[in-house]
C-alpha cells in the first residue's frame, strides 16, 4: 500500500527541522540585510560625495596633464587614487558589514586578519579590472561624444564574459584551494549524473569555503572551456548525504546546461546600456548636486565619482528587477534538478540547510523585492509537490536512505 502523500505537511516538516529560534536569528539576520541595501549604497555615496569635495581629482588630472593631453594616463591616475581612497573612507563599513556582522550571526569563523588580508587582495584585482573598464569607457566617450552609451553597454557584456570566463582560471585559485572531488560514492553518482546530462565529469571541484563562510552552498562558475561546478566543504562537514549532494548539484547543472551565466551577461549588458544612456542625460545635473569643483563634462575623468555615484543609486533602485532576473535563473535551475536528478527529498534537505542566510517564509513582497532566490518555503514545496507528482517505484522510508 502506498501511503497518500501531503505536499504541504511535508514541506511544514522540512521547515520544522529548525526550531522557532533559528528561524527567528534567519528572519534577524535576511532583513537586517535588507536594510543593509541601502545603508550601504548610502555609504557609497558619501565616500564618493567626500572624494568629490576634496578636489584631489581635478589635481591629480591636472598634474598628469600639466604638459599636455594625456587622457589615457589621467583615466588611469584618478581611477586608481579613488580606489585607494575609497578603500581606506570605506573601510568601517566593509569591517561591519563584511565581516563584523557575519561573525554576529555564526556565519563565519575566519579572524579578521584573515578577512582583511582577502580584502588587500582583492583590491588591486578588482581596480584592475574596473581600471581597463573604464579606461575603454572614456575612449568612448572622447571617441563617440553622441553614441558613447549605447557602446558602452556592449563593451559592459564583453567584459562580464570575460570574468567569467577568467575568474576560475586567475582569480578563484587565489582566495580558496580547489580539488577534484574524492573517489567514492559521492564522486561516482555525481560522474553518472554528469555524464547523463551532458556536463563535463571532470569538472566538478570541492573547494575549502569553510575558510571564509559557513554558509553551505555550491556554485557554478567559469564559461565555455572553464566552466566547472564547485561544493563547499561547508556541504560535507554537516554530514550530507547522497540523495542531497544530487540534489544539489543537480540545481548546479541546471545553470550550467541552460547557460544562464551567459544569459546574466547579456542582461547585465542591456541594463548597463540603460544605465550608461542615463548617466549620459543626468551627468551635468548630478554634477551640480555634488557642488564639486574644478570637475569638467563627462569626458573629465575627474567626474569619475559622479558616474559611480549614479551607478549605485540605480542599482540600488534596480535591486527588485536584478533580482527577479536571478530569481527566475534559479527556479529553472531547481526544475532542472527534480526533472533529472529525481531528489526531491535531498534537495529539499540541502534548501533548509541554507536557511541560516535567508530567512524561508518572507512575505509576497519582501520575496519580490530583496529574494535573489525564490524564498526556501516555496522551493521545498515545489519539491514536495513533485515528488506527489512523480512517486518512486518504491517510496524510501526515510530521505536519503536510498542507495543506487
Ligand atoms: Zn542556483
Amino acid at each position: 500500500m502506498v501511503q497518500r502523500f501531503d505536499p504541504a505537511a511535508a514541506t511544514a516538516a522540512y521547515l520544522a527541522a529548525l526550531t522557532p529560534a533559528q528561524h527567528a536569528r534567519a528572519q534577524a539576520y535576511t532583513q537586517g540585510g535588507h536594510w543593509l541595501l541601502l545603508w550601504g549604497a548610502l555609504a557609497g555615496v558619501a565616500v564618493a560625495w567626500m572624494i568629490l569635495r576634496t578636489g584631489v581629482l581635478p589635481r591629480v588630472r591636472g598634474w598628469v596633464e600639466r604638459t599636455r593631453s594625456r587622457p589615457k594616463l589621467a583615466v588611469a591616475a584618478v581611477v586608481l587614487v579613488y580606489a585607494a581612497m575609497d578603500f581606506g573612507l570605506g573601510l568601517p563599513w566593509s569591517v561591519y558589514s563584511g565581516w563584523w556582522r557575519e561573525t554576529q550571526y555564526g556565519l563565519t569563523s575566519q579572524p579578521l586578519g584573515g578577512w582583511f588580508g582577502e580584502q588587500l587582495l582583492s583590491l588591486p584585482i578588482v581596480t584592475v579590472g574596473l581600471l581597463v573598464l573604464m579606461e575603454l569607457v572614456y575612449l568612448l566617450i572622447r571617441r563617440a561624444p553622441r553614441t558613447w552609451w549605447l557602446w558602452s553597454g556592449g563593451v559592459v557584456g564583453v567584459f562580464a564574459v570575460f570574468v567569467l570566463v577568467i575568474s576560475p582560471v586567475v582569480v578563484d585559485p587565489l582566495f580558496n584551494s580547489y580539488k577534484p572531488a574524492p573517489p567514492g560514492p559521492v564522486r561516482d553518482a555525481i560522474v553518472a549524473m554528469a555524464k547523463a546530462n551532458g556536463v563535463p565529469s571532470d569538472k566538478i571541484y570541492i573547494y575549502d569555503g569553510s575558510r571564509q563562510s559557513n554558509r553551505y552552498t555550491a556554485n557554478v562558475s567559469g564559461l565555455f572551456g572553464t566552466a566547472r561546478i564547485a561544493m563547499s566543504d561547508v556541504m560535507f562537514k554537516r554530514d550530507a548525504d547522497l540523495a542531497e549532494v544530487k540534489g544539489v548539484v543537480g540545481h548546479e547543472m541546471g545553470h550550467y546546461v541552460e547557460g544562464h551565466a551567459l544569459r546574466a551577461a547579456g542582461e547585465l549588458a542591456l541594463l548597463a546600456f540603460v544605465g550608461f544612456f542615463l548617466i549620459a542625460r543626468l551627468y551635468p545635473t548630478v554634477l551640480r548636486w555634488t557642488g564639486a569643483k574644478g570637475v569638467g563634462g563627462l569626458e573629465d575623468p575627474a567626474g569619475y565619482p559622479v558616474i559611480l555615484i549614479m551607478i549605485t543609486v540605480m542599482g540600488l533602485l534596480a535591486t527588485p528587477l536584478l533580482n527577479a532576473i536571478t530569481r527566475i535563473g534559479e527556479s529553472e535551475a531547481d526544475t532542472f534538478s527534480l526533472v533529472h536528478v529525481n531528489e526531491p527529498d535531498g534537495l529539499a534537505t540541502a534548501l533548509v540547510k541554507t536557511i541560516e542566510y535567508r530567512a524561508a517564509t518572507p512575505s509576497k513582497l519582501e520575496e519580490f523585492l530583496f529574494y535573489d532566490h525564490p524564498s526556501v518555503g516555496s522551493r521545498v514545496r515545489k519539491a514536495m509537490d513533485w515528488k506527489a507528482a512523480h512517486p518512486k517505484p518504491l517510496i524510501p522510508a526515510k530521505a536519503g536512505t536510498q542507495i543506487e
